[in-house]
């Protein structure tokens, strides 16, 4: 269920990147809802990018939330991610049919559909967290992102995002990378990363070649040098708890819940992120009811 990051610097300090390579978690993922291979591809592609994006604060407690709000058969994803590496997820639609583009690829844009949004939620902690939101432009994730990050935070972003299955829907390789042109990146930096990003293979064809992270955050950054910064391990885990849910359950309200309790005796809830059921009997209800005077 675990994964590496690598985070690096351009030699010049102009150019920071993060390179993800998530198969065992996109294979947890895809177990633990039962995905299809559409959805295992898009709701991958969707992990490896919060996960890049949770590790990317410098903020210890911060919370990031990436929602991707489709139009197609995909309308809700959902991935949260902290700066120690623990991405959790679900989609509103496992089972998303295959479809595949004109190299038999699948098309996950297809299912996501080209209208809808990127929702990114920075939860601090605090009161307000940050909300940035922009338009979806392909559905196919990894420019959707690219997008977000120039559109609602303004920083200059590559991405790229890969999921590869076998022909029996084995998730043989799944990671990306994310690459950031920090603000005084000189011409020249500019030029030099993006002949090497337009000239490079998709990330799933570089998994598939046996490339490692390391090499290929060697290839975005051939003729800048490569200074690795850390090295990360990441994990697909939940972190629901009884006590969470009935915050949950709390937040409903104290008529609501009294009616429940009056109507039901009980109540069942099930996490979205992991599948796990929580029973909540007369007295756990009580009890919530009591402590919200
Ligand atoms: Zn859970």
């Amino acid at each position: 269920m675990t994964g590496n990051l690598l985070t690096g610097m351009s030699t010049n300090r102009e150019v920071r990147i993060y390179v993800a390579e998530t198969s065992e978690m996109v294979a947890s993922a895809q177990k633990t809802h039962d995905l299809s291979p559409m959805s295992t591809a898009a709701l991958g592609r969707t992990i490896t990018g919060a996960a890049m994006m949770g590790m990317m604060s410098k903020i210890e407690k911060e919370k990031l939330t990436l929602q991707i709000k489709g139009s197609g058969e995909i309308q809700l994803m959902v991935a949260v991610a902290d700066t120690k590496g623990h991405v959790k997820a679900y989609t509103s639609e496992p089972h998303a049919s295959l479809q595949t583009n004109d190299l038999g690829k699948i098309a996950v844009g297809q299912a996501v559909g080209k209208e809808g949004q990127v929702v990114v939620i920075r939860d601090m902690g605090m009161k307000d967290p940050f909300i940035g939101q922009s338009d979806l432009v392909s559905g196919e994730i990894a420019e959707d992102l690219t997008y977000y990050f120039g559109q609602s935070e303004q920083q200059a972003t590559a991405i790229g995002l890969g999921v590869f299955l076998t022909p029996d829907a084995r998730v043989k390789s799944a990671g990306g990378f994310l690459v950031q042109l920090l603000p005084e990146a000189s011409e020249a930096t500019i030029e030099q990363l993006e002949s090497n990003l337009s000239g490079m293979k998709s990330i799933t064809q570089l998994f598939e070649e046996g490339l490692t992270i390391e090499q290929i955050a060697g290839q975005v950054f051939a003729g800048l040098g490569l200074d690795e910064l850390e090295r990360y391990p990441l994990y697909y885990q939940c972190d629901c708890s009884k006590e969470k849910m009935g915050a949950g359950l709390k937040s409903l309200g104290k008529s609501t819940l009294t009616e429940i309790l009056t109507e039901d005796g009980g109540a069942e809830l099930t996490c979205h992120f992991c599948n796990t059921k929580y029973q909540f009997s007369r007295n756990d209800l009580k009890t919530l009811i009591e402590s919200m005077a």
